[in-house]
């Protein structure tokens, strides 16, 4: 308590896995995060249909995984408690994060927020987004039985997606801006065996179209011969990547030109008891291992941190 402000040892912004797995450690070694998220906890696994690279699970639905990664955190006292996080800034030695609701303040902040999908910017994207355009196909995917629909990209996103929507689809345009794929060669052979899906390469999406309150097709261009195409479908399903959600740190100083944020080994920013992991962060490879790699990296350093503070 500092002039009737609670001041919390650590602070973690975001319950995904990163977050979840960092305040595990932390309180195995005796310090009790609190942990701020505006969403349900399990961050991006909530809408992925099936995880089947993390060790232990050989295939599991994400919102299941986030489940148990959640039980873990609630079965060990840690609360979750809602946050919108707006901003963050540091006054002497404390943090004071504002959000939607009344400001918070702690010692140490670890920032697991993750990233957020990329919008398409075309017209008719925002008008049809839930009367048609989805960026989730775990929620949407089964409104569209029998019907045919589009998946835009060419990443492990769009073309997991575009998997899992064939058991409920009649048909998947798979519309991607060139020939090769980000994806990986698994998934890419699984698409190209698979009878539901059309691939449509070297075409970009150019608008939504629809009747007014609801998807009617997808009119697409070929970057290379020009040719305008209009496919029927009922939904569109963007999958073009993501952005980090890191607008609370801006005036830190603390982001490559990207948005990414830059940490050292210990996974802590250049403003000392700032630490951020996961997604948000300047990284090779954005995975559900390597989000609790870093949160376990985290919550041990942190933990150490406050153990030398004390002293
Ligand atoms: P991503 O790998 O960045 O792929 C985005 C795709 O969208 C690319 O093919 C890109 O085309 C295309 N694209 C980007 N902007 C576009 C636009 N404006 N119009 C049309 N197409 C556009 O994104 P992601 O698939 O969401 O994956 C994000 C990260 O999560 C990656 O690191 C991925 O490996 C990881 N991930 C892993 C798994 C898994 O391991 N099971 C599952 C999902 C995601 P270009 O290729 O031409 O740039």
């Amino acid at each position: 308590m500092l002039n009737n402000k609670v001041i919390h040892p650590v602070l973690i912004i975001g319950a995904g896995p990163a977050g979840m797995t960092a305040a595990i450690y932390l309180k195995r070694a005796n310090v009790t995060p609190v942990i701020v998220d505006k969403d349900a906890p399990g961050g991006k696994l909530n809408i992925t249909q099936k995880v089947e690279n993390y060790p232990g699970y050989t295939s599991i639905s994400g919102p299941d995984l986030a489940f148990k990664m959640f039980e873990q955190v609630r079965e060990l006292g840690i609360n979750i408690d809602y946050a919108d996080v707006k901003k963050i800034s540091k006054d002497g030695d404390i943090f004071k994060i504002e959000t939607t609701e009344e400001p918070l303040y702690a010692e140490t902040v670890i920032v697991a927020t993750g990233t957020a999908e990329r919008k398409l910017k075309i017209p008719g994207e925002a008008r049809y987004t839930n009367k048609g355009v989805s960026y989730c196909a775990v929620c949407d995917g089964s409104l569209y039985k029998d019907r045919p629909i589009a998946v835009i990209g060419g990443g492990n996103s769009a073309l997991e997606e575009s998997l899992f929507l064939t058991k409920f689809v009649a048909k998947v345009y798979l519309v991607h801006r060139r020939q090769g794929f980000r994806a990986d060669d698994m998934l890419v052979s699984q698409v190209k065996e698979n009878p539901l899906i059309e691939l449509v390469l070297d075409a970009i999406p150019v608008e939504v179209l629809g009747d007014g309150t609801k998807v009617t097709g997808l009119s697409t261009k070929n970057v290379l011969t020009g040719e305008d195409r209009i496919l029927k479908v009922d939904a569109v399903f963007p999958f073009v990547g993501s952005d980090a959600q890191s607008d609370m740190l801006e005036g830190l100083d603390v982001k490559d030109d990207k948005g990414y944020v830059l940490v050292d080994e210990n996974m802590e920013t250049k403003i000392s008891g700032l630490y951020s992991i996961g997604d948000i962060n300047a990284k090779v490879l954005r995975q559900i291992t390597t989000a609790t790699a870093d949160g376990s990296i985290a919550g041990i350093a942190v933990s150490k941190r406050l153990r030398t503070l004390k002293k």
